[in-house]
């Protein structure tokens, strides 16, 4: 599959640069990531998530002691088991393979060579380099080769992949190649329009500002088919 359009986010200031050449607060004020793929290590899965969570809390409850809080507090003592679970079995269940979408498609004569669009799917995911908040809306089109798929199979995908530590270029990439996997078309467009509370809430504390990335495949690299797109989706997403 021909590997198009987006370039992952390696320009800075508008020159093209080497990773290595910044600095790790560089790499992530700016959200730059260095491949589509998550970064994984080669035994991830090597220890059950009952064994992630019990190690997970006890650096948690580190993390916090080191802070100075009192964790025999009532309020407190529940947190780091609490965040543990939250990271395995809610917002980092995607890392897990085994907690991958199965999609079904359905054969569709009326609808080949139509564009599908399912805008407004709300995602919450989590900055690589912050560990905060990233949310917004993904947008998703693709043409049918004759064949669809179930419109809450798509959301799903895009929740797989949000449930990841990400950055906004690679969530858009990812929620594209599946599409292009599932529906063995080439001809699928994705756009995420989202807020960075690392933005937002620390750091330059811009409030107004969201981040809008896009993947173009296939015959939506044509202008025309892509402003179809656009303007099914009329970007004036409110949240
Ligand atoms: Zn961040």
């Amino acid at each position: 599959m021909k590997n198009n359009l987006i370039e992952i986010n390696t320009l800075l200031n508008g020159n093209r640069i080497s990773l290595s050449e910044l600095t790790i607060e560089e790499i992530g004020d700016e959200h730059i990531s260095t491949g589509i793929e998550t970064p994984m290590m080669p035994h991830a899965f090597d220890m059950s998530d009952e064994e992630k969570i019990r190690k997970i809390e006890f650096h948690f409850k580190e993390i916090m002691e080191t802070m100075g809080l009192d964790l025999s507090d009532d309020s407190l003592k529940g947190t780091p088991n609490r965040v543990a679970k939250m990271y395995i079995q809610e917002i980092f269940s995607g890392l897990n393979p085994a907690n991958k979408p199965k999609i079904a498609l359905f054969e569709n004569k009326y609808q080949y060579n139509q564009m599908l669009v399912e805008k407004d799917i709300t995602f919450y995911s989590n900055c690589e380099h912050h560990f905060v908040p990233i949310f917004g809306k993904a947008h998703l089109a693709y043409i049918s080769s004759g064949k669809v798929i179930g419109l809450s199979k798509l959301n799903r995908i895009v929740n797989y992949y949000a449930k990841r530590p990400q950055v906004q270029e690679r969530l858009t990439i990812q929620i594209a190649k599946e599409m292009q996997e599932a529906l063995g078309t080439e001809d699928v467009a994705v756009l995420i329009d989202a807020k960075h509370l690392c933005v937002s809430s620390r750091g330059i504390k811009d409030n107004s500002s969201a981040t809008v990335s896009s993947y173009y495949g296939g015959k939506f690299e044509n202008e025309q088919v892509r402003n179809e797109f656009l303007k099914y989706i009329d970007l004036k997403t409110n949240y």
